[in-house]
């Protein structure tokens, strides 16, 4: 057998410093040059404390370095102690993320970087244990002591005094009799591993099919997409769960995405049922702290579960095999602010990267999940029963141009009578209305003036308990004015349409002793007070729950019989591509709140459009009829998935330069076949926090080069200071 001879190496190779391309978390084009200290191994990935300018910044090796600077002008990049480093998958991930949604890679790295403190080695902290001597003095303090150490279990001096109830001078003489003996723990504590056989649910037929097909593909360690296809109740998270119990049996993380964490508490529970142990979590309600040390075990392997909000997406994990996103259909996963992007669709891209599996969980899946999976791109998973005695609640549409209210009301006879009756009858009701506030628009009923935000180019909400007026855009918030400010007119403002709180005021006419919360997320103070209303309902002690969309997730009312949905054709009309799907999928939702034990529920959806096909599908129960008719819509519009689209929205203060400077965009928009540029338009909100926003609409044909040609056309712009210039590729919302 021969071998190729090696090239002698060149002489100068043992002098010269090691170079890299050092990738910096900031939006800068792209990586730079630095020198590495001789003699040091630092593959992609290697976090670095990088100088630059005045100060030293936190970088990863990420490239070759380009050369063309002498070694002399290079700067030195020195890799952190313990040399951490983020995983090449992840580093592949970023690179992926930053060229789909154009934005600078270092923009990107930002998200999935902490601080540099997160990387330090870890500080042990002095701790005790029973030590080889008993003191002869033996008080019952100390005695207690004693007990609680014979368990052999290393503990910090305050947890001691804390669980044996005595001082901490107690503990202080128990050491220095040597009693107790001094060690360390590691500075966090460590995650309890979950355990994949820990309760094994007995599944139905559909789910143990299902479940099988899932852990197949998670032992296969190979790029798979299943979409987990089930109506509400029909028992998907148990589904999921066991393709979790397969990556943890083959040593695997998985990773699991929910749009509301905060209000997931239920969830947490339930995982801890099946796996007797509790997962890592991710959001925004989490503190600094407790981030620091999930991204440290998740990255050192020992966290092994994640449940996080979308940007859990971005964590380092070194061996994921598995990534769930539940409830795929939710706006939520698409992050507008920033680096835009969208969790569901980079989390596919990620399980590709990583070579493991994605699961899409969903009653109402997006159409671009459900046009993936019906055209067998991706495997689709059904489970067609609801789990248990439930049933499917039955849905009733109510006319409210025949069954009219009188004026000012909101509750036609109908509904108002079966709320009645559900409370007589000792159940719970939800009435639902996604309008936070009393009324969503003040006018002079003198000149017809409409009260608008200062800030934006939208109305102001009436908020009656807090008697404010209040901006949903910008937070602006003023007093109810006396008079109108348009014509000074005194006594003539007056509410138009409802609002959650306005539909409470009614329906306290209605059934003055029922006991009422109203659920949106500016009355509830935020997620604490969110879970005790929701622990209400569910222990009885609310009657009827008027509610946003909050209340829509799935959360488990026993006693809840009737949801009242006060108005189906909200958010049916904005004219926007997704208008009619999201309109489906929250109703679909919000209808799957009623009957969930053994009580069937019903369901009553005011609506003005009985014949709309949204309207028809959910009264039929036939979603796929919906999907087929969407579907075919989008494909002769040529709308995704059957065509791109990207958004590029240019925004600033002066809105007579963002005006121009999109009028100058699109006039130098370069041709390209199947390429079409529609705009500049102003925005949907014009003026929205100060800013004025004209947006420009580029749809391609599905084959086009979308990203190539975006970034063709950003190369070529010159955007003026003060204006900002955002892409959205594939943009969900068209405000
Ligand atoms: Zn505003
Ligand atoms: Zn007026």
């Amino acid at each position: 057998m021969s071998r190729p001879a090696s090239k002698p190496l060149p002489e100068f190779a043992f002098s010269a410093a090691p170079r890299a391309g050092i990738l910096l978390p900031r939006p800068l084009k792209g990586t730079y040059d630095y020198k590495l200290p001789i003699g040091v191994d630092a593959p992609r990935g290697t976090l670095v404390a990088a100088p630059l300018g005045t100060t030293e910044v936190l970088g990863t090796v990420w490239s070759d370095a380009e050369g063309g600077v002498g070694d002399n002008r290079l700067k030195e990049a020195v890799p952190l102690d313990g040399q951490p480093r983020l995983p090449p998958q992840l580093c592949d991930f970023i690179d992926w993320v930053a060229h789909y949604t154009l934005n600078a890679p270092g923009a990107i790295l930002a998200m999935a970087l902490r601080s540099r403190s997160a990387f330090d080695p870890e500080l042990p902290r002095i701790a005790y244990v029973r030590g080889s001597e008993t003191p002869k003095r033996l008080t019952d303090a100390r005695a207690r002591v004693l007990q609680l150490m014979s368990d052999g279990l290393a503990r910090p001096k305050a947890a001691i005094a804390e669980e044996a109830n005595v001082s901490p001078a107690v503990v202080s003489g128990l050491i220095e009799a040597r009693a107790l003996q001094e060690t360390s723990l590691p500075e966090f504590p460590p995650f309890e591993p979950p355990d994949p056989d820990f309760a094994r649910p007995a599944l139905n037929p559909a789910q143990a099919e299902a479940a099988a097909l899932l852990k197949r593909d998670v032992a296969a360690r190979l790029f798979s997409v299943a979409l987990l296809d089930g109506v509400t109740g029909s028992g998907k998270t148990e589904t999921y769960f066991e393709a979790i119990a397969e990556a943890l049996r083959i040593g695997r993380q998985a990773l699991i995405l929910l749009p509301e964490i905060a209000l997931s508490v239920q969830f947490l529970d339930r995982f801890a049922e099946r796996f007797g142990a509790r997962p890592a979590e991710w959001h925004s309600d989490v503190s600094q702290k407790e981030r620091k040390r999930v991204y440290r075990a998740v990255m050192r392997g020992e966290a092994r579960v994640v449940v996080g909000a979308r940007s859990a997406l971005f964590l380092p994990f070194p061996e994921l095999g598995l990534i769930v996103v539940d409830e795929e259909h939710e706006q939520a996963y698409k992050q507008e602010d920033g680096a835009i992007y969208h969790a569901r669709d980079m989390a596919v891209v990620r399980a590709r990267i990583e070579g493991c599996t994605a699961v899409l969980a969903s009653a109402t899946p997006s159409l671009e999940t459900w046009v993936n999976a019906t055209s067998g791109r991706y495997a689709h998973l059904k489970l067609p029963e609801r789990h248990g005695p439930a049933s499917l609640p039955e849905i009733r549409l109510i006319d409210m141009r025949q069954a009219r209210a009188e004026p000012g009301s909101w509750l036609t006879q109908p509904l108002r009578d079966a709320l009645v009756a559900s409370l007589e009858g000792g159940e719970q009701a939800m009435l639902f209305l996604n309008r936070r506030g009393y009324a969503p628009l003040t006018l002079c009923e003198a000149c017809g003036h409409k009260l608008t935000c200062r800030n934006c180019s939208a109305w102001l909400v009436e908020h009656r308990y807090r008697r404010r007026l209040i901006c949903h855009h910008c937070g602006f918030e003023s007093a109810t004015p006396r008079a109108c400010p348009e014509c000074g007119a005194e006594g003539t403002l007056v509410a138009c349409g409802p609002g959650v709180e306005r539909v409470a005021e009614e329906f306290a006419r209605v059934c003055p002793r029922a006991r009422v919360a109203i659920a949106s997320s500016d009355t509830m103070g935020g997620p604490a007070e969110a879970q005790a209303a929701i622990s209400a309902m569910a222990r009885g002690e609310i009657d009827v729950m008027i509610g946003t969309q909050i209340m829509a997730k799935g959360h488990h009312f026993p006693q809840l019989t009737l949801v009242g949905v006060v108005d189906a054709d909200l958010g049916g009309s904005d004219g926007d591509l997704r208008a009619r799907e999201r309109t489906f999928q929250l109703l679909h939702q919000v209808s799957g709140r009623a009957g969930r034990a053994e009580k069937p529920g019903l369901v009553l959806m005011q609506t003005r459009n009985p014949d709309d096909i949204v309207m028809k599908a959910l009264a039929s129960g036939d979603r796929d009829a919906f999907y087929m008719r969407e579907r075919m819509y989008r494909e002769t519009a040529h709308a995704p998935p059957f065509g791109r689209l990207a958004a590029l929205i240019l925004s600033g203060s002066d809105g007579d330069k963002v005006r121009a400077t999109a009028r100058e965009l699109a006039r130098i928009a370069p041709k390209a076949k199947d390429v079409t540029v529609w705009g500049p338009t102003a925005a949907f909100y014009s003026l929205l926090r100060g800013q004025t926003r004209e947006r420009l609409l580029v749809q391609a044909g599905r084959n086009v080069d979308m990203q190539g040609y975006l970034r063709a056309w950003k190369d070529a712009a010159k955007i003026p200071g003060g204006v900002r210039l955002t892409v959205d590729v594939d943009p969900v919302s068209f405000f």
